[in-house]
C-alpha cells in the first residue's frame, strides 16, 4: 500500500525532486531542511559584494530523463549553458555540453521550492533531524531546534525519505535499516575548501577560469562573469575550490585560518593577472562532504516494509553502474527512483 504521509529530510535537489513527485501524486509531504533555504550543495551564497556559487558550479546531463528535465528548466530560464571546464571534477573536459543555474546555481532549486509550496508542500527550514523513532502510529522525527519542534508538533509519518549526504544519512538509517546504512557507509565523500573573494576594481582582461596544474587549487572561476555590471556587486569576484587532498588535510582548520593560504594560492595561480589591491571581501567555506566519488550501486535505498528510504548523490541513481554521472544528475535520478518505489511503480 502506498504510504500517504511522507517526511522528506533535506531540501537539496534530491529532496526537492522526490517531494515534487510525491506531491504531484497527491501524497501529503513535509520537507525538513536544516539550513535557512533550499538547494543544499547546489548553492549560492549571498554577500555584501554579490552572490557566489560556492557549491556545484556546473553539471552535465547524460541520461534521457535528466536531459529532459534540464531542457525544461532551461526553457523556463532557470539553467543556461556553462562555460567549458567549470565542473569541479573535470580534469579533461569532454566537450559534452554542461549546464549551470541562470543566473546563479540556486535558481533551479529556488523555483522548485516555490512551485512545491504553491502546491501544498509543508516546508520547515532550520529543522535539523537528529534521529528517527518508529512507533505504532508511524515515524516520529527528533528535531534539534525548539522552534521546529513546536512547528512539527506530534506529527507522525508513514514513510521517511532521507535526501541528505551519505555520511549524514548513515546514523539516521543505522538503528532501523542496517543494510541501507551499510550501503551508504561504504561510500565516503571528498571534502572541498572553497574561497569566495572580491576586489573593488574591474579587471576586464585576464583569465575567467583556472585549472592550476600544481598547488592547492583544483578550479577557480570569475564569478562576476555571470552578473557583469550588476548594481551593488564587486566587479572582480573569484570562487576557488581546493583539491580534494589539500581540502581533507585542512578540513578541521578554522575557516579564518584558511583565508591566507587560499588567497595566496589564488594569487599564485593568477600570476601576473592577480589583482594588486587587498580584497574587499574574502570568506572560506569548508565542505566536509562535497562530492561523492564512488556512489553506492543502485538507484536509491528503499524498504517498503519499514517505510524508510534514501536518495541523493550517495546513490548511483540508475542501475547503469558504469555510467559516470555528475553528482547533480545522480541526486535527481535517485530522487525519481525513490519516488517510483514509494508509489509502487
Ligand atoms: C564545492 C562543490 C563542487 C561541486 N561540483 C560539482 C560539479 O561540478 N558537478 C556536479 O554535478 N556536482 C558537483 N558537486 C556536487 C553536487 O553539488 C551534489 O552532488 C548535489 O548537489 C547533491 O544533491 P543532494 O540533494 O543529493 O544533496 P545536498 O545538495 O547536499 O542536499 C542535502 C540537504 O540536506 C540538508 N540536511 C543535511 N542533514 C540534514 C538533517 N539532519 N536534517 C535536515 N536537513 C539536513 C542539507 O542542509 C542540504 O540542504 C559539487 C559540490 C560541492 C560542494
Amino acid at each position: 500500500m502506498t504510504p500517504q504521509t511522507i517526511a522528506v529530510v533535506g531540501a537539496g535537489l534530491a529532496g526537492l525532486q522526490v517531494a515534487a513527485r510525491l506531491l504531484d501524486a497527491g501524497l501529503q509531504v513535509t520537507l525538513l531542511e536544516k539550513s535557512r533555504g533550499p538547494g543544499g550543495r547546489c548553492a549560492t551564497r549571498r554577500s555584501p559584494v554579490g552572490p557566489f556559487d560556492h557549491g556545484a558550479a556546473a553539471f552535465q546531463a547524460r541520461t534521457p530523463a535528466f536531459r529532459a528535465a534540464v531542457a525544461e528548466a532551461a526553457a523556463q530560464g532557470l539553467l543556461q549553458a556553462a562555460p567549458a571546464g567549470q565542473r569541479l571534477l573535470d580534469p579533461e573536459p569532454s566537450g559534452r555540453p554542461a549546464w549551470r543555474g541562470a543566473p546563479f546555481m540556486n535558481a533551479w532549486p529556488q523555483a522548485l521550492r516555490e512551485r512545491l509550496v504553491g502546491r501544498g508542500l509543508r516546508l520547515l527550514t532550520e529543522a535539523t533531524v537528529r534521529g528517527l523513532q518508529r512507533e505504532a502510529a508511524g515515524w516520529q522525527l527528533v528535531l534539534a531546534e525548539e522552534t521546529a519542534r513546536a512547528a512539527l508538533g506530534d506529527a507522525r509519518f508513514e514513510a521517511v525519505l532521507l535526501a541528505v549526504p551519505a555520511e549524514q544519512a548513515v546514523p539516521l538509517l543505522q538503528p532501523h535499516d542496517p543494510a541501507q546504512a551499510a550501503a551508504l557507509a561504504a561510500c565516503p565523500s571528498a571534502a572541498c575548501i572553497t574561497l569566495m573573494a572580491a576586489w573593488p576594481a574591474a579587471q576586464p582582461g585576464g583569465p575567467r577560469l583556472l585549472r592550476p596544474a600544481a598547488g592547492p587549487l583544483a578550479l577557480a572561476f570569475r564569478q562576476d562573469a555571470f552578473d557583469a555590471g550588476a548594481v551593488g556587486c564587486a566587479p572582480t569576484r573569484w570562487t576557488a575550490h581546493a583539491r580534494a587532498d589539500w581540502s581533507l588535510s585542512a578540513i578541521d582548520t578554522p575557516a579564518e585560518a584558511l583565508l591566507a593560504p587560499m588567497l595566496q594560492a589564488l594569487r599564485e595561480a593568477l600570476g601576473d593577472a592577480a589583482p594588486d589591491a587587498t580584497p574587499v571581501h574574502a570568506v572560506v567555506h569548508r565542505w566536509r562532504y562535497a562530492q561523492m566519488l564512488q556512489p553506492a550501486a543502485g538507484p536509491c535505498g528503499w524498504s517498503a516494509a519499514r517505510g524508510l528510504g534514501s536518495c541523493g548523490d550517495g546513490w548511483q541513481g540508475t542501475s547503469l553502474a558504469d555510467l559516470p554521472l555528475d553528482g547533480l544528475e545522480r541526486a535527481w535520478l535517485s530522487a525519481q527512483a525513490l519516488a517510483d518505489r514509494v508509489l509502487g511503480r
